[in-house]
């Protein structure tokens, strides 16, 4: 059996280790065109901004470990020209000697991974501008910052890769600015969970450019669209990726709708004996069932796995991704997995949708706050998606999250979960205890919950309400939201007798906590329709400060 991969990074390596251990008497050959293999990309932004000192340890493993760990051959600075998939063979070119040839296979893997987005806008050739998506990338940037000694950095694209570099960058001195196309930064999150991070990179000094895009690159400036000049003595390009499908595509291999390679859930591609993994194939999303492409090291490593244990006869399938992701910047961490809202909705669902404001462990134990916003389906309850901002202890939620949507829970399952507490490390009900319960009060005891956005828009309709801020009168009288009537909730009882039952109230507090007790005694007296602000007047405040525009 002759296996050929093409593409040595994240899904190559580990098809080929995984097609070794399966059959050890395979012969594994891989192409790589780059002189870098096996290495962490992950670990890129840290390596620049000084926390990982040595280079080797982002590329520790080299083609002699290859050969003698899993007697795989591979061969760098070889670049495929083309596939034959009627003749089971390859054109291949050896980048150093110039020379072509044919190699055979019967069974090919295609772990051609991805390739960053240069915007089409002049100057990025300059030499003071970069992409980051290889260790060569990173060499340069590396390089360039110890030469020039560069003061003042702008980034393109707020996405996890800009915003690691724009944590890394600051580290090392520099002033970053931050330039994104989008009205938000972070793509992936829903518009008010990115309010969140914008705050953050105001409290870090971080001047964001939204809804901007770059009209050009010029040796000292990056101008923008409305042509706006900021100072540049290096320029981060983080705009976003592209998977690499051309030579799937020359050879006749079916492509899915994200433009990515389709494949099947044994990661057979359209055409026989060729199967693909990594960044270069799109997957199935776990909630829609439908394709999606979120081309992340995590389902890399997972797809090479199953590519090399397909490869080799075995069992394996793909089951596809929730497209959980995490990163950090500065003092947060933020992540999110399954849908947002915003594609919840696109997607058809009827959406109930939670802000939970909670400390990862008791406020006596040095408990950090963090913003949790769930979306659930009205119809089942089913949970959707998750995204939390925080301080501390969001990695651990979020993977719980991401396990209990993989197998399906409801909303109210959430609160059953038999979770660890001491309080060291969480609160005798976990933020995720809360998630559940407060969209169980929504989704079944007639609790509905308001966003910020909602209220808003409520406010602006001109429709009859009342706003009951239900805190107290002092934290009234600090900051609260324009048309709100001050009612503490130990006065509530009484002040409920004069309202008009059939008018909708909307009550909030800071968080939510008070605001749903103020709601329960207004259902309680017979108040037909009573919203609790989802997230208080915390999740109001920051949208009020945030206009489009800049941050
Ligand atoms: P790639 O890494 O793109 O490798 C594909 C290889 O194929 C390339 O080396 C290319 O040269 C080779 N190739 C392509 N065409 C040919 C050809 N014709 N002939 C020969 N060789 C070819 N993911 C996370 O989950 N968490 C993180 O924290 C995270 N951080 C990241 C930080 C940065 C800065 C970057 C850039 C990425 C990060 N990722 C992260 C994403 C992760 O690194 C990628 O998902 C992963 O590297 C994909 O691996 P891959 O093997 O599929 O593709
Ligand atoms: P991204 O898709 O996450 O973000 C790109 C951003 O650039 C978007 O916000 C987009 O609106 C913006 N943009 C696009 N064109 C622009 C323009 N002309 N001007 C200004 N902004 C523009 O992509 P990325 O940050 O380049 O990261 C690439 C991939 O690497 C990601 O898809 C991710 O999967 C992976 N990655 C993951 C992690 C992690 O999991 N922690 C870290 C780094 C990278």
């Amino acid at each position: 059996m002759k296996l050929v991969i093409i593409g040595a990074v994240a899904a190559g390596t580990s098809a080929a280790a995984k097609a070794r251990r399966n059959d050890e008497t395979a012969e594994i050959t891989i192409y790589e065109k780059d002189t870098d293999i096996s290495y962490s990309g992950c670990g890129m932004p840290y390596y620049l901004g000084g926390l990982i000192r040595r280079r080797e340890d982002l590329s520790p493993r080299n083609p002699a470990y290859f050969r003698d760990k899993y007697n795989v051959d591979i061969r760098t600075g070889h670049e495929v020209l083309a596939l034959h998939p009627d003749r089971k063979t390859l054109t291949v070119r050896n980048l150093t000697t110039g020379q072509v040839f044919d190699d055979a296979y019967d069974t090919l893997i295609l772990a051609t991974g991805a390739r960053a987005v240069m915007p089409p806008v002049p100057g990025l050739a300059l030499p003071h501008v970069f992409p980051l998506r290889t260790l060569g990338d990173m060499n340069r940037i590396d390089a360039f910052i110890k030469s020039h000694n560069p003061n003042q950095a702008v980034i393109l694209g707020t996405g996890f890769i800009g915003l690691e570099c724009c944590e890394s960058l600051s580290g090392l001195g520099m002033q970053v600015t931050l330039v994104e196309k989008l009205p938000q930064v972070t793509p992936g999150l829903d518009a008010d969970m990115a309010r969140l991070v914008g705050d953050h990179l105001r409290e870090k000094g971080i001047p964001v450019h939204l809804d901007n895009g770059v009209a050009r690159v010029e040796a000292a400036h990056v101008v923008l669209s409305d042509e706006s000049s900021l100072p540049a003595d290096l320029v981060i390009v983080a705009t976003g990726i592209r998977p690499n499908v051309a030579l799937a595509e020359a050879a006749g291999i079916r492509l899915g709708p994200t433009g990515a390679i389709a494949v099947d859930e044994r990661l057979q591609t359209s055409l026989p004996h060729i199967l693909a993994c990594g960044d270069c194939i799109e997957q199935t999303h776990l909630v829609t069932g439908k394709p999606v492409y979120r081309p992340l090291g995590s389902t890399a490593n997972k797809t090479g796995r199953i590519a090399g244990d397909v490869a080799t006869g075995g069992s394996l399938t793909f089951h596809g991704i929730l497209g959980t992701g995490i990163f950090r910047l500065f003092d947060r961490t933020v992540a999110q997995t399954g849908l947002s809202e915003r594609e919840a909705v696109a997607a058809g669902y009827d959406v109930v949708v939670s802000h939970n404001i909670k400390p990862d462990r008791p406020e006596y134990m040095g408990g950090r706050e963090m913003t949790i916003k769930s979306v659930a389906d009205r119809a089942t309850g089913r949970l959707l998606g998750v995204q939390i901002v925080g301080e501390a202890g969001v990695d651990k939620r979020i993977d719980v999250f991401a396990t209990a949507i993989t197998f399906g829970a409801r909303a109210e399952d959430l609160f059953h979960l038999d979770l660890a507490y001491a309080p060291p490390f969480s609160t005798t009900k976990d933020p995720v205890h809360y998630t559940g319960m407060i969209l169980e009060n929504a989704l079944h005891r007639n609790r509905p919950l308001l966003s910020a956005d909602a209220l808003a828009q409520m406010i602006e309709s001109g429709q009859p309400y009342t706003l009951i801020d239900a805190r107290v009168e002092k934290q009234y009288e600090a900051g609260h939201i324009p048309t709100a009537h001050s009612v503490p909730q130990d006065r509530l009882r009484q002040a409920a007798e004069t309202l008009d039952p059939d008018v909708p109230v909307v009550t909030y507090c800071n968080k939510g906590v008070t605001g749903n007790a103020a709601q329960n005694i207004l259902l309680g007296k017979g108040i037909r329709t009573v919203f609790n602000l989802s997230g208080g007047y915390r999740m109001y405040t920051v949208r009020k400060r945030q206009d489009h525009g800049t941050v």
